[in-house]
């Protein structure tokens, strides 16, 4: 048994926890890092990264079927597997390489092993004992499953689904949200039919539910299947298939069913109740400077009830160390974090959506506009259709932006400028855009709302 001192114990080296401790050691703070599995997380290791390769190599496979639209004469023979997984693997080792090399040079410690909170400093790994002046939790979370569905052979989570090695020809995907619509859309491209079930009214159901329409007509178009306002009520697997039964007795037939109804905090087992830590429903509860209610204990990321997002993490992980460092950062309220669902087409949005805005401030009080994206060039030449919606309210500043189209993600930047500086449409208007680009709809979108459209 040893003791090991130091200023910052980080229990969970994903997006949360690394971010904490590089942060950290550049305050000045000695750090050990304790991580049970890789460097990285979810999101390096079986989240953001690797499913992001899977989808551009789905956007490849598309590309080139429409290639005769662009003058392009190729064909797509096949999807090959094992190149897929080759190349999904080369991207994340080598990001894996970068961050393991970085943790080093920043002179933090690792502790390979599974940690147990002991008391509100120690952290235990095996039969040592680590201390710190300060601890942060960042342990992450797991794919849920439902009650009575068991994850197992055919039946599926996001982590075996990315690493199924072969393209799957028919498809039942439960949940509708991110993870779900996500791994549709990569097996759609590759050729898969795919049913996605989902109990809520809408696919993308947390979207403006403008986006979620339009997002539901171009899934249609792309011929994925979906159910919407319907519970799963039970499935049987055999060597073929599974037959997924809804609770209005329909079924639904497919090789695999991947499950993609969410993801809960991964904190049981871990002593932060024996400890004294405030729970609820296994997430930790913090006031909004991420402090629990222990003095020195702070967490960060998935177990932290809010958005579940990398980048959410890495900006928790980061104000907790200049918070522990005493340079009293500026809390972000997940409403001035930007989301985006990653499929064909994408989704980006910062803010409140035009109901939720109607909600808080009234009917009367919100306007928007919804600039369709057939009225952008760029859009136009890389063949995407969709919209751009912003939404004020009284007059005021911006308060959502909700887009849709290829590529959108990359545009999301300038609108949670303009959400968290609470600009003002006239503003933003006057900024110029470069031509032509998609981002020029956005500007657009600012100029309708501040009363000078010109295209519209
Ligand atoms: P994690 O990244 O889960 O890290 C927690 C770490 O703690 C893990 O490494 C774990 O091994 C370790 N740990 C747990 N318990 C212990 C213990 N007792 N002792 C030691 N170590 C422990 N987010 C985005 O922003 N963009 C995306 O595109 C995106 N895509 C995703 C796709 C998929 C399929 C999935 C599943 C998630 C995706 N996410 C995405 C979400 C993102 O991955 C998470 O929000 C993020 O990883 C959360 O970071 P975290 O630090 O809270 O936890």
């Amino acid at each position: 048994m040893s003791e090991q001192n130091f200023d910052l114990v980080v229990l969970g080296a994903g997006s949360g926890g690394y971010a904490a401790a590089l942060r950290a050691t550049q305050l000045g703070m000695s750090v050990g890092l304790i991580e049970k599995g890789k460097v990285g997380g979810t999101c390096l290791h079986v989240g953001c990264i690797p499913t992001k390769a899977l989808l551009h190599s789905a956007e490849v496979a598309d590309v080139a079927r429409e290639s005769a639209k662009y003058g392009v004469t190729a064909t797509v023979e096949g999807i090959d597997i094992a190149g897929v997984t080759a190349y999904r693997e080369g991207i994340v080792a080598s990001k894996y390489k970068g961050l393991q090399g970085l943790i080093k040079t920043r002179g933090i410690t690792v502790i390979e092993g599974e940690g147990k909170l002991v008391s509100p400093n120690t952290v235990q790994v095996g039969d040592d004992r680590i201390t710190g002046k300060n601890v942060v939790l960042a342990t992450g979370s797991y794919s849920r499953s439902l009650p009575g569905l068991e994850i197992g052979g055919r039946v599926i989570t996001s982590e075996q689904a990315l690493e199924l090695p072969f393209v799957p020809r028919k498809v039942a995907v439960l949940g509708g949200g991110v993870i779900g619509v996500e791994f549709s859309s990569v097996w759609r491209s590759w050729g898969a039919e795919v049913t996605i079930i989902e109990a809520l009214p809408h696919l993308v159901p947390n979207e403006d539910e403008t986006v979620s329409k339009q997002f539901e007509r171009a899934f249609r178009k792309r011929g994925i299947d979906f159910k919407l306002g319907v519970r799963f009520q039970s499935v049987t697997q055999n060597e073929s298939g599974v037959v997924v039964t809804l609770e209005n007795g329909e079924t639904v037939e497919a090789e695999i069913l991947l499950v993609a109804v969410g993801r809960g905090p991964s904190t049981a087992g871990l002593g932060f109740e024996e400890v004294g830590v405030t729970m609820d429903r296994g997430f930790v509860i913090t006031n909004e400077r991420l402090a629990t209610n222990l003095p020195g204990v702070y967490a960060v990321g998935d177990i932290v009830p809010g958005l579940q997002l990398a980048h959410r993490g890495f900006q928790q992980g980061i104000f907790v160390a200049e918070e522990i460092a005493g340079l009293n950062p500026i809390v972000i309220s997940d409403n001035n974090i930007p989301k985006v669902t990653y499929s064909d087409p994408e989704v980006a949005s910062i803010g409140l959506s035009e109901a939720k805005a109607k909600e808080q401030y009234g009917d009367d009080k919100v306007s928007s506009y919804d600039y369709n994206l057939a009225g952008n060039g760029k859009s136009h030449i890389i063949g995407t259709s969709g919209s751009i919606k912003v939404v004020r309210v009284n007059d005021g500043p911006v308060v959502g932006v909700h887009m849709i189209g290829a590529r959108v993600g990359e545009l999301i930047g300038e609108a949670q400028l303009a959400v968290n500086w609470e600009a003002y449409p006239e503003d933003v208007a006057p900024l110029i855009h470069a031509h032509p680009t998609q981002n020029e709809a956005l500007g657009e979108a600012f100029l309708a709302l501040a009363g000078k459209p010109l295209h519209a």
